[in-house]
């Protein structure tokens, strides 16, 4: 089958065919319609300090799918044959403490699909039966595949209340747009976006942000306080990684609000503890993964209301030899989600 795999520990993407994955008793076989590019497989393409400690080559990339199920696995009550699935990627053991507690996101024994195993850059892929979330048909596959990251905004933006609340979505790559599109969703009154990225920042006033700020060329903290009489922000949705936006964030939180950071800096970051969390009364969360599957409901529901800009959000859709286009967009930023349509469904 066609893949696109990391041969060998260094820079790059190799299109190469593959040997087909063999479907076990609680498996289903999917052959792949659709797969997007997540920051992760530009990490892994690009090899850097945190893909050289995780990766073993040779590896199959991907792991944003939507497919169709061609064979499933004895033991497999659902889904069916022929039904449509996107994949949660986080495989779980389903019996530490986490799993047995509702908590499988933090499972202490997560594989994650095109990073700990095979991934789905490829014309097939074998997923345990309880990862597939069986799709609506009649949706564009394009569009399904981007659910799994569409989780990672829903768990981010809704890990505590944002109706009718002041919300800063901070990094408005593919899944800061998500989080701005699922905040007004939510019932979000004012939802601002920071980013250094104009051709982004517009995206993210096209799905609905109410203000974008430039911080290249605008103070946030002093365009925040300014618009909310020096209070500052409900909700702050970390999701840039950039030391410099988390900490000016805490300037700009309201006392009392709530910040929920799906980020990722490079490295330790300094805080003033004091006056960045004790004194300000806020709540952190921590985002991992997915609740599973309820985040997953909730983002049906979302897809379900005719709320969400999901065709706004997905800006490439390229035919799946093209993946090279795909990562030189990625790297540029001047892309939304990009989508590789692997085959015709
Ligand atoms: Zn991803
Ligand atoms: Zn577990």
């Amino acid at each position: 089958m066609k893949t696109i795999s990391k041969l060998t520990p260094s820079i790059g993407a190799t299109a190469i065919d593959r040997p087909k994955p063999v479907c076990g008793d609680d498996d289903v076989m999917i052959q792949v319609l659709a797969t997007s590019i997540c920051g992760t497989d530009v990490h892994i393409y690009d090899y850097n300090p945190w893909a050289q400690s995780r990766i073993k080559t040779p590896q199959i990339m991907g792991h944003e799918l939507a497919g169709k199920v061609i064979q499933i696995g004895k033991n497999v009550t659902s889904p069916k044959l022929g039904d449509i699935v996107a994949c949660e990627t986080h495989i779980v053991c389903g019996t530490c403490e986490f799993c047995l507690s509702d908590q499988k996101h933090l499972c202490r024994n997560t594989q994650i699909l095109g990073v700990d195993r095979d991934g789905a850059f490829a014309e097939y892929v074998v997923m345990p039966a309880v990862n597939c979330w069986i799709s609506d048909p009649k949706v564009d596959p394009a569009y399904l595949c981007i659910q799994e990251p569409l989780g990672n905004a829903i768990h981010t933006v809704a890990s505590g209340d944002v109706k009718g609340k002041t919300v800063a979505i901070v990094g408005v790559g593919p899944i800061g747009l998500m989080a701005v599109d699922v905040a007004k969703a939510l019932g979000a009154r004012w939802v601002v976006a920071v980013d250094v990225n104009d051709y982004r920042l517009s995206l993210a006033k096209e799905v609905g942000a109410d203000l974008s700020i430039n911080a290249k060329d605008q103070d946030p903290v002093k365009t925040i306080l300014d618009l909310t009489d020096q209070y500052g922000v409900d909700v702050v949705c970390e999701m840039s990684g950039s030391p410099r936006a988390l900490t000016s964030a805490f300037s700009y939180i309201k006392k009392g609000g709530r910040m929920s950071i799906l980020g990722l800096p490079d490295g330790p970051v300094s805080i003033d503890i004091n006056n960045a969390i004790v004194f300000k009364g806020i709540t952190i969360h921590g985002i991992t993964g997915r609740r599973m599957m309820q985040t997953w409901e909730l983002g049906q529901s979302l897809i379900d209301s005719g709320k969400l800009h999901l065709d706004r959000i997905v800006t490439h859709i390229l035919p799946f030899d093209q993946f090279e286009e795909g990562f030189q967009l990625m790297h540029e930023g001047r892309c939304g989600k990009v989508v590789l349509r692997v085959t015709e469904g």
